[in-house]
């Protein structure tokens, strides 16, 4: 890259500017965003957006999924664009910076770029992907995008039918435009996302910049301990056949089981439901949610293989019957290696302190990593709070991470002459 190239940095002020203008949209009196998609604040924060696109003299788009675009056009006519983003929309009193951040970092580097007066290889793509979140689809906009949405996904949005219908025909959108308008993933050059971590790492480490290796792949279990039901009263403990035992039981030595083999692995027991659930009847039967969360596909296979034996092993000395259902198989995302040494090499460039490191949450960039070069950038969440009205970031981590975003893209669209 040329030395002035390298030297480009965003505007700082406007950045600041944008950021708190989106802000006020859907603010809560607790100091957060409340823009969960489809709704009024959404789309509020979506009419934003495109202003500000038109403003900046950018192409505007909106794709039949709802993705909002702001496109640069770069030298080359028809090549592939490359694409930065993530969302505008949030949880239910969420906070200013989750998905946020991402997408006006975006923008911001679009922008630059533009007044630089530099003209990219490629075209360059700021994206505002649709429901993120999952307010109604988890990650509807990008997995529409990339081709990853089925019919069965839209079948139980999670506010059911109806709410998720008005709100897309409030959009302008249709199931069948969502379900049939994907990218042909040979026209998209790649992807790169700025976040924030929603965790305590960075700031605990005094770090500024996260390089993501990984999202994490998801495993959801519905475990069903069934026994039988006794008079709690007069059943000798040692005669039950006692499903809430089990399940207790299996609950306890599963956390023992991961902070003693599978510390690079987190898990959660998010629900048990007994039945029939009263004082006076041993439970016949127990289901048990389990989520487990790992960065690589071995290690997830490695610690879905040994909860799943000690349970059935649990289950057979007390003589309970264990049915086990996947209720959800979301694969690793593992982000591109020249992506990551380009991250690396611009943070080191910026003087940055940084670390690789996986992502626990899930995030729109993981539509992305199995079809073109993909990289996601993290900074700082104070005490790691997020998904939270108090969460915050400092604001000169939003701007190193979205000079790290500027400088890297170019770094990677660069074609030198
Ligand atoms: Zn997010």
């Amino acid at each position: 890259m040329t030395h002035t190239l390298s030297s480009i940095r965003i505007n700082e002020q406007r950045f600041k500017t944008n950021f708190e203008a989106l802000s006020r949209i859907g603010a809560t009196d607790a100091g957060g965003a409340h823009r969960p998609a489809l709704s009024a604040a959404d789309l509020g924060a979506r009419a934003w957006f495109r202003e500000r696109v038109e403003a900046a003299g950018l192409e505007y788009a909106c794709d039949a999924e709802g993705n909002q675009s702001a496109l640069l056009r770069g030298d080359c006519e028809g090549a592939p664009p490359f694409l930065l983003g993530s969302h505008l929309d949030t949880v239910p009193d969420g906070g200013r910076f989750d998905g946020a951040l991402g997408v006006l970092a975006a923008l911001e580097v679009l922008q630059t770029i533009k007044e630089s007066g530099y003209s990219p290889s490629v075209n360059l793509e700021a994206i505002n992907f649709t429901d993120e979140e999952g307010t109604h689809v988890g990650l509807l906009g990008s997995r529409a995008l990339t081709g990853k949405l089925t019919s069965l996904d839209l079948g139980g949005p999670n506010q059911g039918v109806e709410v998720f219908e008005s709100g897309l025909s409030r959009l302008g959108l249709t199931r069948d435009g969502i379900l049939g308008s994907s990218r042909d993933p040979k026209m998209i050059a790649g992807y790169l996302e700025l976040h924030i971590e929603q965790g305590s790492t960075l700031a605990e480490c005094g770090e500024e910049i996260g390089i993501v290796t990984a999202i994490v792949g998801i495993l959801r279990l519905r475990l069903r301990f069934i026994g039988r039901a006794d008079h709690a009263g007069t059943t000798p403990v040692q005669r039950r056949r006692d499903a809430g035992r089990v399940a207790c039981t299996f609950a306890a030595h599963t956390w023992e089981t991961v902070l003693r083999d599978f510390t690079d692995c987190v898990i959660n027991v998010g629900n048990m439901r007994f039945e029939p659930g009263i004082f006076n009847v041993v439970p016949a039967a127990v289901t048990l949610d389990l989520e487990l969360r790992a960065s690589s596909n071995p290690r997830l296979t490695a610690l879905h293989d040994a909860l799943v034996h000690l349970a059935r092993q649990e289950a057979k000395e007390a003589e309970v019957e264990l049915e086990i259902t996947l209720a959800e198989d979301i694969a690793p995302a593992t982000m591109d290696l020249t992506v990551q040494q380009a991250l690396i090499e611009c943070a080191q460039a910026a003087g940055q302190k940084y670390r690789s490191m996986p992502s626990g949450a899930g995030h729109d960039a993981q539509s992305f990593a199995d079809i073109c070069p993909t990289g996601m950038i993290f900074i700082p969440s104070v005490a790691g709070v997020s998904h939270s009205p108090k969460e915050f970031s400092h604001w000169q981590d939003c701007v190193n991470g979205a000079n790290l975003l500027l400088q890297t893209a170019l770094k990677l669209t660069h074609v030198p002459t």
